[in-house]
């Protein structure tokens, strides 16, 4: 007999405990307990931050525990985020609000978002402590990190980008939060430094994102998420926001090492990245460092015309000169060009009554060879390749590519809904938090069925 439900919502009382609604294997259960421990006392953290008169503002853990929520399930709009806490069950529970418990207006929880989270740089520490547990629970090794970067659109249009001549800035009449900290952090910035070019084209909406054609993808404006990660169980070690730019993400990683000593005195004994990171500056300062660099090294010195290629030529660390094939010698002035390249010549006459001039430089009154201020840590890069250390890292290395993939497909993380790079911060951070919180649930708690939770 086919069966029909009955209809009757009108019974007066429940017998409700919406705490045994909530499945164990139920992801937000699971990773429960970790995010309690990261949320501890964080209301003493955050007591000098807030008025001790006045109307009682939204409970910080709870905005939270929303925004965890939001990130978790790849709800990116507020308004959504706060309707989604108040019709579910699930997100209720982890929120400690009661079916009876109002929940957040989307205007008010945008307000403090932006305003208190970001003057005591709230979601960094928070990202800190679930570093912290991850390391206390043996999730991390902290023998060989990897790094990579990874774009995320940014929330301007691509069709309404001009030239940085184009915009005058003293002209907008209203500038947003996003143009005011661009235009404060060009006040501070020092002068360029050598390697770094000037942008050809600028979002009016938001200036600090970059132009860029990264990844094979069609023009747009973006942000490089920079993950630091342990290749053990992948952690996010450490997470910075950059324009989408390979320099500054080069730069940024020095930032995450730097601070992953300093934070949790972590340092490890290799780096695998990929040619983006295989600059001879990077390099330097990572052997400088004593961190062995499983990076792929760039290199364009060979030439595919069939003339001599630079590694046709000697070079001679002693006297600093290279020799070329008919035993000639090439000197240096010592003059850094591009601030990272200096040029080796040879002298005019020996190349004019030269019998292989034809096979070494054919357009060109005298041969020069270049070569990087730090080519002697590319060559150390270079002797690695290859090693079965190498060849592990360089496998391991996959994991941070892995991170980004997840985020994108089951987090909807491909656009930034803020603006800015404090919004960008933020976006990064929060992402960075849910990814390490998940790691733990799926390495560290035993549902009782198999449930299969994506890292
Ligand atoms: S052209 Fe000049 S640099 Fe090249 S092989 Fe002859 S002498 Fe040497």
């Amino acid at each position: 007999m086919m069966g029909r439900q009955a209809f009757d919502q009108a019974q007066l009382f429940y017998s409700f405990n919406l705490e045994e609604r909530i499945p164990a294997r139920h992801l937000l259960r699971r990773i429960d307990a970790f995010v309690r421990q990261a949320l501890s006392d964080i209301h003493y953290e955050l007591s000098a931050y807030y008025s001790h008169t006045g109307r009682p503002s939204i409970d910080p853990e709870l905005m939270l525990r929303m925004l965890i929520i939001g990130y978790c399930y790849g709800i990116r709009s507020d308004r959504r985020l706060c309707e989604e806490v108040s019709l579910n069950l699930a997100y209720r529970w982890f929120c400690r609000l009661d079916l009876e418990d109002g929940v957040p207006d989307h205007s008010t929880f945008s307000k403090n978002r932006h305003g208190r989270f970001r003057e005591c740089d709230l979601l960094r520490l928070v990202f800190e402590r679930v570093v912290g547990i991850c390391l206390g629970s043996g999730l991390i090794k902290g023998e060989g990190f990897a790094v990579d970067a990874s774009v995320i659109e940014a929330d301007a249009s691509r069709y309404h980008g001009l030239a940085p001549d184009e915009i005058d800035w003293s002209k907008v009449e209203k500038p947003s939060r996003a143009v005011r900290e661009y235009l404060e952090a060009l006040d501070e910035t020092a002068p360029a430094e050598p390697g770094r070019k000037p942008p050809k084209v600028i979002s009016p909406s938001d200036p600090a994102s970059a132009w860029t054609a990264k990844a094979n993808k069609r023009v747009q404006f973006g942000y490089g998420l920079n993950y630091l990660i342990d290749n053990e169980q992948a952690v996010i070690v450490d997470v910075e926001a950059t324009p989408a730019r390979t320099f500054d993400e080069v730069a940024s990683t020095e930032t995450m090492l730097a601070r992953a000593k300093s934070r949790f005195n972590l340092k490890p004994k290799l780096l695998a990245a990929d040619s983006a990171y295989g600059t001879g500056k990077f390099l330097a300062w990572l052997i400088d460092e004593e961190i062995e660099p499983h990076v792929v090294v760039r290199d364009l010195s060979n030439r595919k015309d069939g003339t001599f290629s630079r590694s046709d030529f000697k070079y001679d660390p002693d006297k600093n000169i290279y020799t070329c094939p008919t035993g000639k010698i090439l000197t240096t002035t010592g003059r850094i060009h591009e601030g990272k390249t200096l040029l080796y010549r040879a002298r005019k006459n020996d190349c004019q009554s030269c019998p292989l001039k034809r096979k070494c430089c054919p357009k060109a009154a005298e041969r020069k060879v270049p070569r990087d201020v730090n080519e002697a840590a590319r060559d150390i890069a270079r002797s690695l390749v290859g090693t079965p250390d190498f060849e592990r890292s360089w496998d391991e290395r996959k994991k941070v590519e892995m991170r980004f993939a997840h985020l994108k497909t089951h987090h909807k993380f491909e656009r930034m809904r803020l603006r800015g790079l404090s919004g960008a911060r933020d976006e990064f951070h929060l992402a960075a938090i849910v990814q390490n919180l998940k790691t733990m649930a799926l390495r560290l708690t035993k549902p009782p069925t198999a449930v299969q939770v994506s890292a």
